[in-house]
């Protein structure tokens, strides 16, 4: 790899995809491999879904981008349909999570500064948190391993160590504009927050005047089973931002408030060249178009259930290499008791792609139209996987 033109900034497994077809990938010669990670939750509706390479290829034949100085229906309609299923009364579209990030982050100061608390720009973020690589969002998630050499961290945010009242009781100051948090966490290793914290999360912020800002860039738009993994707590935000799963593999992301938290978003305030163009915008309609069909989520739900079900067999048969499954529908962590890398490079070997995590965690993140008998697949080459493990091991010891 040293030859690569490229930045060297990725640590890349030596295997490049060529095609791919719901759940599976196939290399240039032709090796399918089981596709149980979905571009990180990305492939919502797996590679080349019909509807979605339908939609793409007749808006590419019409109209690919307009400025946003122009009046865009085709936002309009995206906009009304995220709106209508959803807390919110305002979308802002971008092109990644990150960028849906800034909005919010943006969105909940302005709001302060609007409602005239100029002094208040802080956001109370958690441990675990991810929420991109922009200088903005690497100093809200707070990890150290992505901070490190880019100059000063941007200011404004106030990190609280697990999902404790009394801290963040103690965190928010005369400066604090906002809480920020993902329903379930995903980088940090598939770790869900309690319903009972999100919901003290809200009424703190109601009697303070704080925005509630959800990151449901990996957990939200139905991998869940819910369109929106804040349904499952009941709580919910004044403003979300989602990216991954909302444009099936084309580059969206969205910021979605509510009418109060985006009223200070006025004219100039914010922009973009590429957000909102009308190939994502195909992209993101045909999306809902698949999971808003009667039925789909309970579906999801259904399939989340097997494989977290099949998955926990596994671990009560190889308690040494793996100690829990976790996570809501097709969003499941796998807690491993050693290194995931070594646990992911083993499913490899058995042409099964997964993710690792935080917390010793591997993640499956399927497209969400995967079958039941992908599903079974996946199970029995993760069966291979620990199988090969623990002989390696044998092996090793004799
Ligand atoms: C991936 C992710 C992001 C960043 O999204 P990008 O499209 O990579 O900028 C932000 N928040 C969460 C929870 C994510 O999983």
């Amino acid at each position: 790899m040293s030859d690569s033109a490229l930045f060297p900034s990725f640590a890349r497994a030596d295997l490049a995809f060529e095609r791919g077809e719901g759940v599976w990938l196939e290399t240039a010669s032709g090796e399918r491999y089981l596709d149980m990670m979905g571009g990180i939750a990305v492939n919502s509706l797996g590679h080349c879904h019909p509807h979605l390479v339908a939609a793409l290829t007749e808006q590419a034949a019409k109209l690919w981008h307009v400025s946003n100085v122009f009046a865009a229906p085709h936002q309009e309609k995206l906009a009304r349909r995220l709106t209508e299923t959803s807390f919110a009364d305002r979308v802002f579209f971008t092109n990644s999570g990150a960028e849906a990030l800034e909005c919010a982050i943006k969105t909940a100061r302005r709001r302060q500064f609007h409602e005239g608390r100029p002094e208040r720009y802080r956001l109370i973020t958690f441990e675990g948190a991810f929420h991109g690589r922009t200088l903005a969002t690497i100093a809200a998630g707070g990890q150290e391993k992505y901070i490190e050499g880019f100059g000063p961290k941007v200011d404004g945010f106030d990190k609280v160590d697990g999902f404790d009242e009394e801290k963040v009781l103690a965190a928010i100051g005369p400066e604090t504009a906002g809480i920020l948090i993902e329903p379930i966490q995903g980088e940090g290793g598939i770790r869900p927050v309690p319903r009972a914290f999100l919901a003290f999360l809200r009424k703190v912020c109601d009697e303070q005047g704080l925005s509630l800002v959800f990151d449901e860039v990996q957990c939200g738009m139905g991998r869940t089973g819910r369109l929106w993994a804040y349904e499952l707590s009941g709580v919910e935000p004044d403003i979300l931002a989602s990216a991954k799963g909302i444009g099936g593999g084309f580059p969206l992301g969205a910021c979605l408030a509510t009418e109060a938290a985006a009223a200070g978003m006025t004219p100039g305030t914010h922009g973009t060249t590429y957000g909102g163009g009308l190939l994502a915008m195909a992209a993101g309609n045909a999306v809902l178009d698949v999971i808003l069909e009667p039925d789909f989520l309970e579906k999801v739900r259904d399939r989340g259930l097997r494989l977290k079900q099949k998955l926990a067999a596994v671990v009560d048969l190889h308690p040494g290499l793996f100690s829990e499954v976790r996570g809501e529908g097709l969003m499941l962590g796998l807690v491993c008791r050693r290194s995931p890398a070594e646990v992911v490079a083993a499913m490899r070997e058995q042409k099964l792609l997964t993710v690792g995590a935080g917390g010793n965690v591997v993640r499956f993140l399927p497209a969400l139209v995967v079958s039941d008998a992908e599903i079974d697949e996946a199970v029995a080459r993760t069966e291979a996987a620990a199988r090969s493990l623990l002989q390696a091991e044998k092996g090793a010891a004799a």
